[in-house]
């Protein structure tokens, strides 16, 4: 196990994710985020590749579990990211 006391606090990751919750027009839109929880202020979790489906379109985007329990929802996401 890795013992670092030096975590960033202000970790920014660059992400996929969805642009829009519409199922007529899903793309992707790359949106860079504090790399910290907004419920609680704990650190995201890893990034893992996540593929939504929609029909016979494929679009691969990027997801994570916070390790605190709480659940980004990607509206919430976009919100943060600004317009
Ligand atoms: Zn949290």
């Amino acid at each position: 196990m890795a013992t670092s006391q030096h975590h960033d606090p202000t970790e920014y990751r660059t992400v996929r994710i969805p642009g829009s919750t519409d199922h007529a027009g899903q793309y992707l839109i790359t949106v860079t985020l504090r790399w910290v929880c907004p419920t609680c202020g704990g650190p995201r979790g890893q990034l893992r590749p996540a593929i939504s489906y929609d029909g016979s379109r494929r679009l691969a985007f990027d997801g994570w579990t916070n390790p605190c329990g709480h659940v980004d929802f990607y509206a919430d996401v976009r919100a943060e990211a600004g317009p």
